[in-house]
């Protein structure tokens, strides 16, 4: 699970509504290739022979055109061995992002369906790992905080106004003036309870919160 590791697992152009989200991601191949360009930003190359020319089998094995190597493409991620749709698990991933005060194992067996409690559970702590770190695992030290938009510039809508657009708020370690670790939520807007929400789920007391002096964050 190392390579969708912190936050990774959100692209600028994730989808910024729900509408856009199911349309997005309505079929296998479509959430297989959304991983792939996760891992492969660069486009993938055969960790054998470097050839770049790939096929993908029906089985989601990238196949190398030059010498056959296959690769998997969930193997180290969440998903890897899933026996579920990737469309299933990125429902969940949907829903984890979208529950304000924390998302619970209980409510995602009942929202999914799940028949046990035990899969619920283990969904949520696998999503946990690469999305949302315990509480023990705060960022500290020095800590940026900013809104951003996710889905592309849009015209006509400027700052925090807009309402068509998805919210995340970001908070970012700054070591020595280089990006450590980062963390992220979707919100429905950039009030205050939201944000205090946000910081204090996140960044562990004590640390120096530097944002962009809006007063939401005061
Ligand atoms: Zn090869």
């Amino acid at each position: 699970m190392q390579l969708l590791e912190d936050n990774s697992l959100i692209q600028e152009d994730y989808p910024k509504n729900f509408e856009e989200f199911i349309i997005r991601f309505s079929t296998e191949e479509a959430c297989y290739d959304y991983i792939a360009d996760l891992r492969w930003p660069e486009g993938y190359k055969c960790p054998r022979c470097n050839n770049s020319k790939a096929w993908k089998s029906q089985r989601n094995l990238l196949c190398c055109s030059n010498c056959g190597h296959q690769a998997s493409i969930t193997a180290r991620t969440l998903f890897q061995g899933t026996r579920k749709p990737l469309r299933l698990w990125f429902h969940v991933m949907w829903w984890i992002m979208s529950q304000k005060s924390g998302a619970s194992a209980k409510n995602l067996q009942h929202t999914m369906g799940f028949n046990r409690y035990e899969t619920a559970w283990t969904w949520l702590h696998k999503f946990r790992r690469v999305m949302i770190r315990p509480g023990r695992d705060k960022l500290n030290g020095h800590v940026e905080v900013d809104e951003t938009f996710i889905g592309g510039s849009e015209k006509g809508i400027r700052g925090r106004k807009t309402i068509k657009k998805a919210l995340v708020v970001i908070a970012v370690e700054i070591e020595e003036k280089k990006l450590g670790r980062l963390r992220f939520r979707l919100i429905p807007d950039a009030s205050a309870e939201n944000l205090i929400s946000f910081i204090k789920d996140n960044v562990k007391q004590g640390s120096v919160v530097v944002t962009d002096g809006w007063k939401g964050y005061s």
